[in-house]
């Protein structure tokens, strides 16, 4: 039986794996995505390459910040403006760093969870896994839940929960850009955040690739829009916000249903030593991707504490 299974290899899945193997843990991770990195995404098409999720990162407490600083040394990260950090080349990168050395298997979708004697057998739709002595959640809570109520569990926890959406959308030009900054942000218009991908450290500044975020209220409201439709209003947006007036040779618009926490559990994990459950991730303490990091460490302390 292997010993833990985690569900989730974004930061706090990956952080959490880290720890569990440092101490000598065997563990392997499930996620349902093609890569890892989850929210901290790069996506690339061709020769452009977007990071549509998480913009940067910062370093506040000493565990990511050593972490970071490792980053740095090994060109997996690069300092951006003020206090920001970015993943070089892509946003993805730290991730790689964390898991190097770790089992994950992508595509793998987890659907439910079953009691089986002394531990726990994942279900990915109709296919059970083998055994594993403790299973640990690193999803987005909204997410947890109706895996978790497969097998009746309810952690109360959670309850408190929200996220905001964020519909992304991704654009490349065949000509440079006129923008004040390489990046902006705004708490009035459509427009929350925008940003020169290829002027962040580390990337190809052609051809001009731009992210634009959509504020919360707006990407609640266009929540289940096509993807065709926001692009034409976001680039309308843009147009209005940033004064982009040329035309993109590349758009594509990603919605991120749970992008940024809104309200957090405010404990820095979930850990049930009976059940031999737990969760983590940045809805436990904050919408930061050192949250998320911060929150893995957290479960694989409770779990090397109670085994
Ligand atoms: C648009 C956007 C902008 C952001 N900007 C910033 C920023 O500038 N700075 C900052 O610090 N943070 C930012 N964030 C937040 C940051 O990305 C997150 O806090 C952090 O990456 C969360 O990490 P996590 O490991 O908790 O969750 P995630 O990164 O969401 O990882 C969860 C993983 O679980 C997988 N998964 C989900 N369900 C299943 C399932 N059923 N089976 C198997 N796998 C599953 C997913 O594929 C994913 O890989 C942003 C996020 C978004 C979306």
């Amino acid at each position: 039986m292997t010993n833990i299974a985690i569900v989730g290899a974004g930061l706090a899945g990956l952080a959490a794996a880290r720890m569990l193997k440092q101490a000598g843990r065997d563990c392997i991770i499930f996620d349902k995505s093609r890569g890892i990195g989850g929210r901290m995404a790069t996506r690339r098409v061709g020769q452009l390459a977007f990071d549509h999720g998480a913009q940067f990162f910062t370093a506040r407490g000493a565990a990511f910040k050593a972490s970071v600083e490792a980053w740095l040394r090994h060109g997996q990260a690069a300092s951006w403006y003020e206090d920001n950090f970015v993943g070089t080349p892509g946003m993805t990168a730290p991730a790689r760093s964390l898991a190097a050395g770790l089992t994950v298997e992508a595509n793998r979708t987890v659907t439910g969870l079953r009691r089986d004697g002394p531990g726990w057998r994942l279900l990915f739709g109709d296919e059970l896994s083998s055994q594993f002595q403790t299973v640990l959640f690193a999803v987005p809570a909204p997410q947890m839940v109706p895996i978790l109520a497969t097998a009746g569990i309810i952690f109360p926890q959670v309850e408190p929960v929200r996220f905001a959406p964020c519909w992304a959308l991704m654009l490349a030009y065949d000509t440079a850009l006129d923008m004040a900054e390489h990046h902006y942000r705004s708490r009035e218009g459509v427009i929350a955040w925008a940003a020169l991908n290829g002027h962040k450290p580390g990337r190809e500044a052609i051809p001009e690739t731009l992210v634009i975020h959509a504020n919360p209220e707006w990407s609640r409201t266009h929540l289940e829009s096509e993807p065709p439709a926001v692009t034409e209003l976001l680039l309308a947006a843009a147009r209005q916000e940033l004064g982009i007036e040329a035309k993109p040779v590349y758009s594509a618009a990603h919605r991120w249903r749970f992008a940024l926490v809104e309200t957090p559990a405010g404990v820095d994990c979930i850990h049930d030593a009976t059940l031999q459950i737990g969760a983590c991730g940045d809805w436990c303490l904050g919408a930061r991707v050192e949250a998320a990091f911060d929150s893995g460490e957290a479960l694989a302390r409770r779990v090397i504490a109670n085994s």
